[in-house]
């Protein structure tokens, strides 16, 4: 492994020096091997006892800095001035071999200053939650953390029950949160926060390295990066569940697979998580959260905006006032690729419109309805691969489909054509809320078999095979899950 670690070369307010903490008897569950080679590692070396040791942390290899970084949040509204890596170690930075920079973390590798009460570890449910996810929404084409490898750790994990432990090698290009930000801000440490804006320019955003108003650049990068994320998350039906300012990450990649999920029938209101109870982070409340975050975002680098206060904010509010704007033209954008719609016309967004109020009263699996509309999309279509054994839309759709294939109609693009595109747009596997539960439970009995199936499974969710039905398939009546948990 080949480390540079620029995050432990900041000021050490930014971070403790933490080495992980080593476990009893470390196991491997599996390796990603693509990931591993586009990091330019050794699969093979991963899988063995040797890399095992490195992926729990009982070993730290040469070149690693470990670290836990320094960082606060909003959590469900409220400030929390001191959060902080508790239970992750970054181990270092690894250069790919096309030049990119990632941050390799342990996550639930031991106690560190920013524990507060918790243990620091983690069970193995979550690990392979956010493996089998994260994973899904990488090959879903969403910006994303990636999971590297999972490892069992021979020790186990006190919570509502003992479990089983475990760690997550998790790979982000880079884990500065909106909450890392808030840290310095209310600290009034505005040396840390300029130093902070330059990291992550150069980091994530280098072409506006030279900008004339750095955190006003990275404040604009911040948002369109959250709008189109977010736009992503609506249009696959996520609903990230726990979006606080520390999940929110400044290079615009998905983060903390905690009580996450996919919906299965659409009802805008959806909320897993089990402490959401006010239903904050909706389905429907995820746009209108990522503003407000970004808000706290713009907050905190008032200070480094300006030297006149007042210009400061009304630059910040500037920045912020772009965010809907931003998020609407992604979205119709996507929206639109959805429905196979090439031109723009005037009754677009009534069309869509219906579509949805119609998915809402009906409560029609959100993914399979959009696939539906992909194999409708072309009459012939190919042969096995539509989905209409498995999914059928309810009658009251008829008059809108009417409408929607005039509206293709006037479309100039093939009909084989436009349905490739859409077949392209619209999943027909997503990790499903009762089969990630279903290999959880599998494997805390032991049996990895069905956590691995589903994550080969869902490396390729576009392409549909009869013999792989079970996948696409919403949860039967009785195998819902109803709530999710934070993976504490
Ligand atoms: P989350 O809700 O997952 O974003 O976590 C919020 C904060 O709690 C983060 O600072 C975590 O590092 C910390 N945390 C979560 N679980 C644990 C744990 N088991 N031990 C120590 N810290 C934890
Ligand atoms: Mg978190
Ligand atoms: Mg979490």
């Amino acid at each position: 492994m080949a480390f540079d670690n620029s995050y432990a070369r900041l000021p050490r307010y930014f971070y403790s020096r933490q080495p992980p903490t080593p476990v009893a008897a470390p196991g491997a569950i599996r390796v990603n091997r693509p990931l591993a080679e586009a990091l330019g590692l050794d699969p093979e070396w991963l899988a063995s006892p040797e890399g095992t040791l490195v992926l729990a942390g009982n070993i730290v290899p040469e070149g690693a800095e470990p670290l836990a970084a320094a960082y606060a949040g909003h959590q469900f509204g409220s400030f929390n001035p001191k959060l902080g890596d508790g239970r992750a170690v970054l181990l270092g930075e690894l250069v790919s071999s096309s030049g990119e920079r990632f941050d390799l973390q342990l996550k639930g590798a031991g106690r560190t200053p920013y524990s507060r009460g918790g243990d620091g570890r983690s069970p193995l449910g979550p690990v392979l939650r956010e493996y089998s996810v994260s994973e899904a929404m990488a090959a879903l084409g969403v910006p994303t953390s990636r999971a590297l490898a999972a490892v069992t750790t021979g020790e186990t994990v006190v919570r509502e029950r003992i479990l089983p432990g475990a760690i997550l090698a998790r790979v982000a290009h880079s884990h500065i949160r909106i909450g890392t930000f808030e840290f310095f801000a209310a600290r009034e440490n505005t040396q840390a926060l300029t130093e902070l804006v330059t990291h992550t320019l150069q980091r994530h955003y280098p072409e506006q390295a030279d900008a004339e108003n750095p955190a006003l650049a990275l404040l604009e990068c911040a948002i369109a990066a959250q709008a189109s994320l977010i736009s992503r998350w609506q249009l696959l039906g996520f609903i990230h569940g726990v979006m606080n300012t520390d999940n929110m990450l400044l290079s615009g990649e998905t983060i903390d697979y905690g009580p996450c999920a996919f919906m299965d029938s659409f009802d805008p209101d959806t909320v897993f998580s089990s402490i959401d109870h006010g239903g904050r982070y909706s389905y429907r409340n995820q746009p209108g959260i990522g503003h407000w975050n970004l808000a706290t975002l713009a907050q905190s680098l008032v200070a480094v905006l300006h030297t006149d206060p007042r210009e400061a904010v009304r630059l910040a509010q500037g920045a912020v006032d772009t965010f809907s704007d931003r998020f609407l033209d992604v979205h119709t954008e996507g929206l639109k690729r959805k429905l196979g719609l090439v031109t723009d016309q005037p009754d677009d967004a009534a069309l869509i419109e219906e579509l949805y109020t119609l998915m809402a009263t009906h409560k029609t699996d959100f993914t399979l309805t959009f696939r539906r509309l992909a194999d409708l999309a072309c009459p012939e279509g190919e042969p096995g691969r539509d989905v209409a054994a498995l999914y059928a839309l309810p009658g009251e759709f008829e008059s809108w489909l009417a409408r929607w294939q005039q509206r293709l109609a006037t479309e100039a693009q093939a009909p084989a054509e436009r349905q490739a595109d859409m077949y392209r747009a619209n999943p027909v596997y997503i990790p499903r809320n009762h089969l990630v539960q279903e290999a959880i439970s599998a494997g805390e009995a032991g049996d990895f078999g069905p956590f691995h199936q589903l994550v080969d499974r869902l490396a390729d969710p576009w392409t549909f095979t009869s013999a792989d039905q079970h996948y696409a398939l919403p949860p039967a009546p009785g195998q819902e899950v109803a709530q999710t948990f934070c993976g504490t």
